[in-house]
């Protein structure tokens, strides 16, 4: 029996099923996936799909032709509830077991819940799957006023959307700038006045401490005990991996499941990869645990070719985006560690870079409105390229 099995539905189990066609997986091939849809692209979910610009037909990754192709099972609307090494079994949540000879354990991230009063109220909602966003878009329509807390991705995402269908939006931030986990002050700067020169209530240092329901509406008690009255509430305050399933079967976990430079786990049968997996970085020199759908689909890669006796090492370097008005954000790169930032181009006219170095060494690079310079900073940054910091601010010279 030559059986591959993937645990979750999201962008790395598609990827995986045409990499493993591809690579010469002659043996059956399964997707578990609690979710009811075809694996679909989360990137819309904040943007085109809030906004009703794409509908959910056009959501899925792969269509179901291709899964037919490739002559894959899938189990959706059912959870993976445990895998039995010994016997190399996933049994489903209606007791069902499944055999494997290889498995991929692509069970990604869940959103952190606030845990304060009022957080269980029908206004509460978390942005992390379709039916989470058709939910939210039910609720979200012109002069609705919208509450967001935390100002990562998800948060400014949802802000800019539901900006421009005309409902007033508040986002709620407990650190003293956006995007601070992710981009250096300068950078949180920028996106803080694009989103309060657009309309968007901008407030940082805010925790909440509660939310009431007043009348018709709500209210959000803050740590400042200020209040805010609104009618629907979007939590975007980060995810939390799912390593359940691998830690109860014995595999070692540290935030995410603890893979090698193949997305092998201990268990030379079993990989993890995508957003649940915690993987060495031979660049930056430490284990990392990404969220980004380039490394799911990365990594998807490298276990399928492990899994077909091709092993090649995942490498990559990590790079990310976010689309926020006419706003294009690409960083390539990770920037914990900078010694230095360096700002080259037209901060005002939304069109500029931010080098971040290491004793000179460029180690990553956030580029608004310019994907050339994203495209290059991809190629030099492996390379541990030195940078001349003046050279870097000077447009009337190419930097690269
Ligand atoms: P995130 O990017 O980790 O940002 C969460 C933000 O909320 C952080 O700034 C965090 O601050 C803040 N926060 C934490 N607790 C809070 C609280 N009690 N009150 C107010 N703010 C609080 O996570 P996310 O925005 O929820 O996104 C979820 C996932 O979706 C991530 O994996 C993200 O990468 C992914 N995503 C990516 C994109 C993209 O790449 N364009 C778009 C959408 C979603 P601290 O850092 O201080 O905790």
């Amino acid at each position: 029996m030559t059986h591959a099995v993937i645990i979750g539905g999201g962008h790395a189990a598609p990827e995986a099923v045409v990499a493993l066609r591809q690579k010469g997986w002659q043996g059956d091939i399964t997707i578990i996936s609690d979710e009811p849809h075809l694996p679909y692209q989360r990137p819309p979910l904040s943007k085109a799909y809030f906004s009703g610009d794409i509908s959910a037909d056009n959501m899925p990754i792969k269509k179901q032709v291709v899964f037919d192709k490739t002559n894959t099972q899938l189990r959706l609307g059912r959870r993976a509830t445990s895998i039995d090494r010994q016997e190399q079994l996933v049994t489903l949540d209606n007791g069902d077991t499944i055999a494997y000879s290889k498995l991929i354990i692509a069970t990604g991230t869940r959103a952190r819940k606030l845990p304060i009063p009022g957080a269980n109220l029908p206004c509460v909602h978390y942005l992390r799957t379709l039916d989470d966003v058709t939910q939210i878009r039910q609720q979200v329509a012109k002069d609705t006023r919208l509450l967001i807390v935390g100002a990562g991705y998800i948060g400014l995402e949802l802000a800019a959307s539901a900006n421009k269908l005309g409902a007033k939006v508040t986002v709620l931030e407990t650190v003293d700038r956006v995007l601070a986990r992710v981009t250096c002050e300068a950078m949180s700067t920028f996106y803080q006045d694009l989103h309060r020169a657009a309309g968007v209530d901008i407030r940082l240092n805010s925790g909440v401490k509660a939310f009431e329901r007043q009348g018709n509406a709500y209210q959000a008690l803050l740590a400042d005990d200020t209040t805010i009255d609104f009618d629907c509430v979007v939590v975007g305050i980060g995810v939390l991996p799912n390593v359940e399933i691998a830690q109860e079967a014995g595999l070692a976990c540290d935030n995410g499941i603890i893979v090698d430079e193949f997305t092998q786990t201990a268990d030379s049968n079993i990989y993890a990869v995508g957003d649940c997996s915690n993987h060495p970085n031979e660049l930056y020199q430490r284990r990392l645990r990404l969220e980004s759908v380039p490394n799911a689909n990365d990594q998807a890669k490298a276990a399928a070719a492990s899994i077909c006796d091709k092993p090649k090492a995942y490498t990559s370097l990590p790079w990310f985006w976010s689309d926020q008005y006419d706003v294009k954000l690409q960083t390539a790169g990770l920037s914990q560690g900078y010694t230095e930032t360096v700002v080259r181009g037209n901060v005002a006219a939304k069109e500029f870079c931010i080098f971040y170095l290491k004793d000179d060494v460029l180690i990553a690079l956030d580029a608004i409105n310019s994907p050339a310079d994203f495209m290059k900073a991809k190629q030099l940054i492996p390379q541990q390229a030195t940078f001349d910091k003046q050279r870097l601010a000077d447009t009337s010279t190419p930097w690269y």
